[in-house]
């Protein structure tokens, strides 16, 4: 039909049963936020960022299972936390970067819940070295953690989602140094890299077999990672100046969007990534 001829059947249509059909459509807009009885399970759960995913998927109703390397007792307190937030969660110590822990982890998960709907690879550490100066034990820890332990954890995890039936999402908590280099930060960045890649591939050959793998690009964010930043007044000054938004992100800001990505709202969403940057990596002097 030409536009003519559709404006003209549309003439005298009542506006109103538009707006009626996309009324009832909202309550299952609102419902796709909840994260009622979901199994997320976050790597590097008691501290940073991965707290506060685990606080915020907790009080939207998840069932959480905390990984975590270290400081046991961080994991306690955090699991009375969501407790006390209306959440259920439990501690798992697992180093990601031991296959074995891996297993461990995702086996603990689903004797606890049942299943696994959501696995978060939070999990990361940095050496802050130069190409010329990287010690091949630099690379290796690196390499280890951040690409390797997002691998075999997402094959563990999917492996799972697959078997159980109904599918789930894997969500890497990448950094915009999937994409944007960082001097002298070089191991990380090609780790991250890496991690673009296997949301990609991985994302595309799972996507028929129900699960769906995104990456959430965090900008600058206060946590333990960046202290050696936050208590330099003057590199601090320099990052904040970069950032168009003017300001490191808090840990909420990127958990939030990392709770949207883990329930049923983003359905349609896989192999791709969403950076949560305040505009650094589109930073221009405007030259
Ligand atoms: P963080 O140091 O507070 O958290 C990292 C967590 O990972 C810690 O709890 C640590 O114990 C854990 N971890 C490290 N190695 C582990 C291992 N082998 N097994 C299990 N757990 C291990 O820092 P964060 O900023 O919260 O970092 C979380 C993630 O966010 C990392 O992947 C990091 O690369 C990414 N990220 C952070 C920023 C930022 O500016 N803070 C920016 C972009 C991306």
């Amino acid at each position: 039909t030409s536009i003519e001829e559709r404006q003209e059947s549309s003439k005298g249509a009542n506006p109103r049963v538009g707006l009626r059909k996309s009324m009832t459509q909202i309550p299952q807009a609102l419902a796709s936020l909840s994260l009622k009885d979901k199994v997320i399970v976050v790597t590097g759960g008691n501290s940073g960022i991965g707290k506060s995913i685990v606080e915020v998927v907790g009080s939207l109703g998840a069932k959480v299972v905390i990984d975590y390397r270290s400081h046991p007792e961080r994991t306690e307190a955090l699991i009375e936390e969501v407790g006390e937030l209306g959440g259920q969660s439990i501690g798992v110590q697992a180093d990601v970067s031991k296959l074995e822990n891996l297993q461990h982890l995702i086996d603990t998960a689903v004797q606890t819940f049942g299943k696994i709907d959501v696995m978060v690879n939070n999990a990361g550490i940095e050496t802050r070295t130069s190409i010329l100066d990287t010690s091949p034990e630099d690379f290796d820890k690196v390499m280890n953690v951040n690409l390797r332990g997002v691998f075999f954890a997402t094959q563990y995890a999917a492996k799972q989602m697959i078997s159980q039936g109904s599918g789930g999402r894997i969500i890497n908590i990448s950094s915009v140094h999937e994409d944007w280099p960082m001097p002298n930060n070089t191991p990380y960045c090609v780790a991250k890299g890496g991690v673009r890649m296997l949301t990609r591939t991985a994302g595309v050959e799972l996507a028929g077999k129900g699960v769906s793998i995104v990456n959430v690009g965090p900008g600058a964010v206060a946590t333990p990672i960046n202290d050696s930043t936050m208590n330099d007044p003057d590199l601090l000054a320099k990052l904040n100046a970069a950032i168009p938004i003017g300001r490191m992100a808090q840990p909420a800001e990127i958990a939030s969007v990392v709770a949207f990505l883990a329930g049923n709202g983003a359905s349609y969403m896989t192999a791709t990534s969403v950076f949560a940057d305040g505009g650094i990596m589109m930073s221009s002097p405007g030259l």
